[in-house]
């Protein structure tokens, strides 16, 4: 390979020891009688590089293969899970995000009732991938069973189900199953579903959920106002004479949009039950009445009062998260396809009913060099990631043939990023800084840009996906919010430094317009490209901070399936050394609180440029995922860490805050409010 990478052995010194270990547990593929391992980490990489190339044309594999190993094997993209352990296995799963529809209905013809999508779970999650759900169509608790007279369990207890089944499953003891459970909150159950997890219920009830509450802007708005709102129950929304059930609740607060009309229509049509003549759309206010007159409205909630309850229960559990449904819509590209109503587990994929998609993750911290970023190695490093990604579509095994159908339909793939914390101290600015928050959104912009590109070379090349509409489709890169609006917005004031523009001014040469030019010319092979992932594991096998995320601490116990790790950031060490304070009685002082702190012995520069997930103030935090989600056509995933000691409105300007930024989703989590986190977790000494 390039760079005198000659023996596989020479690349595996750049695996760090945590990373083995990592590997050598869950990654590495044994001899299943005798338990004796039978690759070393190149050979994972080679393995997970043939795979992924084999759908090349035969004559272009080994060329794929090749530069596919080199990308990963010199951990500047490393894939998401599935593809790293099951690539060339009989297992065939390779991407780590799912959203599985649930109807009201045990089971359906189409096999999307409740039972039939707790089997399709069991499989995924068997197979190593995350689960999202929609819970919002099921009937609410105390409401009538026609076919037996009975009552209704609600939504909330048939969650407990998955969660058990979640557990049992258990992925084969390599991968914990992880859920989404979502439930919208214009439903009559949303009081409960928001205190699932909090109060006594913490730490003992949904273990295996994140849940968020999806909210509109018409809810947000009245929380502002303090106005009320109706709570619903969606079996009684049916309009007589029609098989028409959820839509008015579904489509109350799309009526303004003229692509639901369209959709609404169609729906119709397609139904073929007439209910509302052409010229006639229902209003909002319309859907109310009929909803009131069907007996559909349970009661009017003062907003207020239900936003504060979901504030609460953030504050003391770190659930419920919010997910902005308009905001979601509003820039999924692939619009005209229908409404997504929910997100894979971290919340980076919003994903429309049956849709998968398959992510892996550049390392910033690699495109640092001699204190520049290396952009032309970036943008080359996209270019192959985007193939092997969209490569992934093809070579997957579908557990189910309505994935399979969905995914290809859309081709839905999420280049993210890692080690964003690393390369902004190699670069020596803080993460909550201006200039920090500049350098990610230009970043953002960057790697979109090259992923769009290459996902419109690919089109020329093998084709679009199956629902592109040159016209319809969205290109979100149009309603990106400039920098300054973000900073305004968050209450934030300053300007980019001179040094930040500089190294970032290749940036500015991106032209958007040609390359939707050219988009409209020869298509585009994936309805998304990007997406920020958490990189909870393949950031540990890349050695590097996780995600956008700041660093968490600078001396930390990590508890991972196999064990518990100590570490000790090797950059900050590196900074130690030079001001001479790498004395064990430093490093100990430090392991103990896992940061420095205000501690006067250690100089400024480095305690600002060190700051860890806590010491960086919210506002920071939710920033950078605002400048990330501008440039991204699917979501960003962050955990906003806060300090043990925020109050309540904290949690409530971050949830508002998120909102206005045109966030898609926002999650916090206060240190210490919990006992374990659903996916990883690291434990502050
Ligand atoms: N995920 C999962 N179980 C886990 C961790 C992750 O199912 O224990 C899924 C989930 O959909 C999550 C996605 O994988 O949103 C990506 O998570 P992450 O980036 O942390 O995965 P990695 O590839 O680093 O293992």
């Amino acid at each position: 390979g390039k760079g005198g990478w000659k023996s596989f052995d020479e690349r595996d010194l750049l695996i760090s020891y945590n990373a083995l270990k990592v590997l050598e547990a869950r990654y590495l593929l044994k001899d299943p009688n005798t338990l004796r391992y039978i690759e070393t980490p190149q050979m994972m990489f080679r393995r997970v590089a043939r795979h992924l190339a084999s759908v090349e044309p035969q004559e272009r594999r080994r060329e794929y293969e090749e530069k596919f190993y080199e990308i990963m094997s010199s951990l500047k993209f490393v894939p998401n899970t599935p593809a790293l352990m099951n690539s060339g296995t009989r297992l065939g799963i390779l991407s780590a995000c799912f959203v599985l529809p649930v109807r009201d209905s045990m089971t359906t013809k189409n096999g999307d009732g409740i039972y039939d999508t707790l089997r399709a779970m069991a499989l995924v999650h068997q197979q190593g991938g995350g689960t999202g759900f929609d819970f919002s169509e099921l009937r609410p608790k105390g409401d009538v069973v026609a076919s037996t007279a009975g009552v209704a369990s609600g939504p909330v207890s048939f969650m407990k189900i998955f969660d058990v089944s979640t557990d049992v499953v258990k992925q084969g003891g390599k991968r914990r199953g992880a859920n989404m459970g979502v439930m919208h909150v214009w439903h009559a159950d949303v009081e409960d579903f928001i205190k699932a997890k909090t109060g006594e219920l913490k730490d003992v009830q949904l273990q295996n959920f994140n849940i968020s509450v999806g909210v509109y802007d018409y809810f947000m708005n009245a929380v502002e106002r303090g106005a009320e709102v109706p709570v619903i129950t969606p079996r009684k929304t049916k309009i007589p004479g029609t098989d028409y059930d959820y839509y008015i609740v579904r489509a109350r607060n799309y009526m303004d949009e003229e692509w639901v009309q369209e959709e609404i229509l169609r729906e119709l049509e397609e139904r073929g039950s007439i209910y509302l003549d052409e010229s006639r759309i229902i209003t909002v206010d319309e859907a109310l009445v009929i909803a009131e007159r069907e007996g559909a409205v349970v009661k009017w909630v003062n907003a207020r009062t239900l936003f504060n309850e979901v504030v609460k229960g953030a504050w003391d559990s770190g659930d419920p998260g919010l997910l902005f449904i308009d905001e979601i819509n509003r820039r999924h590209p692939a619009w005209y396809l229908g409404k997504i109503q929910a997100t894979n587990p971290c919340g980076e994929e919003p994903l429309l009913p049956w849709e998968s998609c398959n992510l892996g993750s550049l390392n910033l911290e690699k495109f640092v060099v001699d204190g520049r970023i290396d952009w032309n190695g970036l943008a080359e490093t996209i270019r192959y990631a985007v193939r092997f990604l969209d490569n992934v579509v093809d070579a997957n095994r579908y557990p189910l043939r309505q994935i399979e159908e969905a995914t290809k339909r859309t081709r839905k793939v999420g280049l993210g990023v890692m080690g964003l914390a690393r390369m902004l101290i190699k670069l020596g600015i803080p993460y909550d800084s201006v200039d920090a928050v500049f350098l990610s959104y230009q970043l953002a912009k960057f790697i979109y840009y090259h992923a769009l590109h290459t996902s419109v070379e690919l089109a020329k090349e093998k084709g679009s996906f199956p629902a592109y509409d040159p016209v319809r489709y969205r290109d979100i890169w149009e309603t990106a919010r400039d920098l300054q609006e973000l900073l305004s917005t968050a209450g934030v004031h300053g300007e980019p430094s001179e040094y930040v523009r500089k190294l970032t001014a290749e940036v500015n040469k991106l032209d958007f317009s040609t390359l939707k030019d050219m988009r409209l010319r020869y298509g585009l092979r994936n309805a998304t490209v990007v997406s920020v992932a958490p990189t909870g594991t393949i950031s540990i096998i890349a050695g590097t901070s996780s995600s956008i995320e700041p660093l968490f601490a600078l001396a930390f116990i990590r508890n991972v399936a196999v064990g518990r790790f100590m570490e000790i950031d090797p950059l900050f060490l590196d900074y130690l050394r030079r001001y001479e304070l790498d004395t064990p009685e430093v490093v100990k002082k430090i392991a103990e609180s896992g940061e420095v702190g205000d501690n006067p012995f250690i100089p400024k520069t480095i305690r600002k440029l060190f700051r860890t997930a806590h010491e960086v103030p919210p506002m920071f935090h939710v920033l950078h995922q605002a400048a990330w989600q501008q440039w991204n056509d699917s979501g960003t995933s962050k955990t906003i860490n806060l300090r043990s000691e925020e109050t309540t409105e904290t949690v409530e300007r971050v949830y508002m805050t998120a909102w206005k930024l045109g966030i898609k989703g926002i999650t916090v989590y206060r240190d210490k409010s919990k006992s374990q986190q659903v996916i990883y977790f690291g434990i502050k000494k």
